[in-house]
C-alpha cells in the first residue's frame, strides 16, 4: 500500500517536471479576458485570421476571464491566463421584481439569451476587424471589465463590459466597421444592438434610449447607430459596451488604445 503510493507521488511528480518544461518551453501568457497573439495553427481554419510578424505568422486568441491563475491550451498552446484582481462592486436595484424574477419574465430572459446566443454564433469572413477601436462614446469608465457584482447584497456573475457614463440621448457611434445582427427590447439590457466585425469578433450595446440602425446594416466607423438611455435593469443612463471575440466576453478597455492590434502581435 505505502509502496503503491510512493508510485503514485512519483508519477505525478514526473507529470509535473513535463508540464513544467512544456510551458518553459513555449509560454504563452497574458491577462484574464485579455487578447493575446500565439503561433498560428498548422490546421487553420477559414475563418481564423492570421498575421504575419518578426515572431512568424500568428493568429488571436482570446482569453477567459478566470477567478484565478489557470493553465489552458488553444489550439494546442499552452496558455497561461494570469488572474487580475478587478475588485467588486455593490449595487442597489430597488425594483425587486427585476432582481427575483417572476415565472414570465424568467422565461422571457430565458428565452431572449438564445437569441443573444444564436446572433454570436455566426460571424461574418466577408468583413476583416482591424482591431483598433475608437470609443462609442466619449464618456469615462464608471465601472470596468471584470469586477465581481453583488446585487442587493447577493454575489452575481462578473462585470464582463465595460460601463460608459453618458446622459440619456448620448450618441453612441461604432467603434469599428461591422454589420448588425441583432436589434432588441430585452429584459436584463433594455434596447440592445449587436455588431459583428467579421472572424469572430462582435460588440453589443445595451440600455439604449434609441436605435439608429436596423437588422443587416452595414455600418462604417464612428457611424451613430444608437442614443444612450437607460433601458432594461439599470441604476441610471450609461453604455453597457461588451466585447465577444474568439468565443469569450474580453476587457473592452485596452481594445480603444491606439495601435491596439500592433502592440499585441
Ligand atoms: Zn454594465
Amino acid at each position: 500500500m505505502f509502496q503503491k503510493k510512493i508510485k503514485t507521488y512519483n508519477l505525478l511528480a514526473l507529470f509535473a517536471l513535463i508540464s513544467m518544461q512544456t510551458l518553459a518551453n513555449d509560454l504563452f501568457e497574458g491577462q484574464s479576458g485579455e487578447i493575446i497573439s500565439i503561433p498560428a495553427s498548422m490546421q487553420k481554419k477559414s475563418d481564423v485570421l492570421t498575421f504575419k510578424t518578426s515572431a512568424g505568422i500568428r493568429q488571436l486568441v482570446s482569453l477567459p476571464f478566470v477567478k484565478q491563475d489557470h493553465l489552458i491550451t488553444r489550439y494546442h498552446v499552452n496558455v497561461k491566463v494570469n488572474w487580475v484582481n478587478f475588485g467588486e462592486s455593490r449595487i442597489t436595484i430597488s425594483d425587486e421584481s427585476k432582481v427575483t424574477l417572476s415565472k414570465e419574465d424568467q422565461a422571457r430572459a430565458n428565452k431572449e439569451a438564445i437569441e443573444i446566443k444564436e446572433a454570436l454564433s455566426n460571424s461574418s469572413i466577408e468583413i476583416t476587424p482591424s482591431f483598433n477601436f475608437i470609443a462609442p462614446v466619449p464618456g469615462v469608465i464608471t465601472s470596468p471589465y471584470g469586477k465581481q457584482r453583488f446585487i442587493n447584497g447577493l454575489p452575481r456573475s462578473a462585470h464582463l463590459a465595460l460601463d460608459l457614463n453618458g446622459s440619456v440621448g448620448t450618441p453612441i457611434v461604432a467603434p469599428l466597421k461591422g454589420k448588425v445582427v441583432l436589434v432588441g427590447d430585452y429584459f436584463y439590457t433594455g434596447l440592445t444592438l449587436i455588431l459583428d466585425h467579421g472572424h469572430g469578433l462582435f460588440s453589443s450595446y445595451a440600455h439604449m434610449s434609441g436605435i439608429k440602425v436596423k437588422l443587416g446594416d452595414l455600418v462604417e466607423q464612428s457611424n451613430e447607430i444608437g442614443l444612450v438611455g437607460a433601458t432594461g435593469r439599470v441604476t441610471g443612463p450609461h453604455l453597457h459596451w461588451t466585447v465577444y471575440f474568439d468565443g469569450n466576453k474580453v476587457n473592452p478597455e485596452s481594445l480603444i488604445q491606439e495601435g491596439y492590434l500592433s502592440s499585441i502581435l
